[in-house]
């Protein structure tokens, strides 16, 4: 059926036509050719469970029957601009996105991608509050356009040009990897294994983390302020959450200063987190700017800013929010059923869907786990059928984040694939009863005698048929 796009062909293309800059994931990139909720299927038909499909931007299932219905609908009705002129899809819209935001939220403005969004957003905080000055946290992603670069506090999204004057980074309240933080400090179903002196109602690593907020206030930006960006939970960095409290409190020490509190929620809107509909709601905060992306259009290039009247002068049907919360918190007890065997993985948490597994060498020392060995175990997971995401500085997290049609079944097979690789990782592969120098990924089914029949069965139950596009 592919006769035409052979593999070997789509390299060339891709090698010779597409920028070289372009990143691909896996040794030997994926050559995809359908995807269906969950699953995406390659050039030879096997199939993947797609953990990642969600941080990237599809969030109701890949090709989910109704977003395609609704969508060759409206492509054949009409297609064009939305703000010159009326029409009633829109309004219809506007209205039914603004109905699930809070008091005052309830005006929209539709733009194409997240950094669109977060560039207005920074462009409506600024001229609201005739401040210029925003503050952002290190580690947070807000797009990649040359204003939502300075907002952006990940180096390899850095270069050398000039970009986002005015954007000033504060520290990261990561109570797993930061100076402060452990056990009690986060709302997760999975508490971190690092002890805290934090006591009943007094949480010691958000205060700290306050005092490093205020530090930045009193020291790097003037009296006043345009506002301040975070992501609810942050996305590209690996699932980083903040200790309770710390968002309300930042959101406080802005407002004191005339400044306006932008909520990212490219990532961690639309059910995501499973408790609330909305990451905001999980701090107990009400922003001034929302911006939203990604899920709102699973996967078509839409974005939007959701912001009070005064500043501007569903998706809901298939339960998938009660279904990222049940089979989110599912996933993650699982998944911390790992951490506790495994010394390697050292953080399992998050809320809902929106995961991270955060690989060190060892529990004490926190160090992150080098790229080459969790490398090895993400390809292996991959070979398996599981496409996992990555991120954190050091790429050593992995991110969860499925399209939340995901069932129990498929976490209770992506799982039983990570436990598998990291099984194969912690047991250094034998070939003909000797050991190795290679990785587990470059060993043949037939070499690696110890865990070839168990690898086997799991690729053999999930090679399926492409369905019928
Ligand atoms: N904000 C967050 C939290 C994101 O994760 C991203 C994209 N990864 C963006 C903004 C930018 O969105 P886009 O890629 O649509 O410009």
């Amino acid at each position: 059926k592919y006769e035409s796009y052979p593999y070997e062909r789509m390299q060339k293309i891709r090698e010779q036509h597409i920028v070289p800059s372009l990143r691909t994931y896996y040794k030997k990139p994926l050559l995809l050719h359908q995807g269906h909720m969950q699953w995406l299927f390659d050039h030879e038909g096997r199939r993947y469970l797609d953990l990642f499909a969600g941080i990237v931007t599809v969030s109701v299932g890949h090709c989910h029957p109704k977003v395609t219905m609704a969508t060759q609908k409206q492509l054949a009705r009409l297609w064009h601009t939305t703000n010159i002129y009326m029409y009633p899809a829109i309004h219809e819209y506007a209205e039914k996105l603004t109905s699930l935001f809070p008091d005052p939220l309830k005006v929209v403005y539709l733009t194409n991608s997240g950094s669109e969004a977060n560039d207005l957003a920074m462009f409506m905080a600024r001229l609201h509050t005739r401040n210029f000055d925003i503050i952002c946290l290190r580690g947070g992603y807000h797009g990649g356009s040359p204003y939502t670069l300075g907002l952006t506090s990940l180096t390899s999204y850095k270069h050398g040009v000039a970009n986002g004057f005015g954007c000033t980074t504060t520290m990261l309240p990561d109570v797993f990897r930061g100076p402060w933080g452990g056990s009690h400090c986060r709302d997760s179903p999975v508490q971190t294994v690092r002890k805290c002196s934090c006591t009943e109602g007094a949480c010691l690593a958000k205060d700290q983390y306050i005092e490093q907020f205020k530090d930045t206030l009193n020291t790097s930006v003037p009296k006043t302020v345009a506002g301040f960006i975070a992501e609810p939970m942050q996305g590209v960095n690996g699932a980083v959450q903040y200790p309770r409290n710390f968002l309300k409190e930042a959101y406080q020490l802005i407002r004191e200063r005339g400044g306006l509190c932008i909520s990212d929620e490219v990532q961690t809107g639309f059910g995501r987190t499973g408790s609330h509909f909305w990451g905001f709601q999980t701090h107990g905060v009400v922003p001034d700017i929302v911006t939203l992306a990604k899920g709102i259009g699973n996967g078509f290039p839409m974005a939007a800013v959701v912001t009070t009247k005064g500043i501007s002068i569903a998706i809901e049907e298939d339960g998938l929010q009660k279904n990222s919360e049940d089979v989110g918190t599912y996933m993650l007890l699982e998944l911390a059923k790992l951490r506790d065997k495994f010394e390697i993985v050292g953080d399992v948490r998050g809320k809902g869907l929106m995961i991270g597994v955060e690989m060190v060498t060892d529990k004490d020392s926190r160090r992150p786990l080098p790229v080459e060995e969790i490398n090895q175990i993400w390809e292996d997971c991959k070979d398996m059928g599981v496409l996992i995401g990555r991120g954190g500085l050091y790429s050593q997290t992995f991110r969860i984040k499925p399209p939340m049609c995901i069932t129990k079944r498929d976490v209770d097979f992506a799982v039983e694939v990570f436990h598998t690789a990291l099984q194969r990782h912690m047991r250094p592969p034998v070939v003909k009863g000797r050991n190795t120098n290679k990785t587990a990924s470059e060993i043949t089914e037939e070499e690696n005698e110890g865990t070839a029949p168990r690898q086997m069965k799991i690729r053999t139950e999930h090679l399926y048929a492409l369905p019928k596009a």
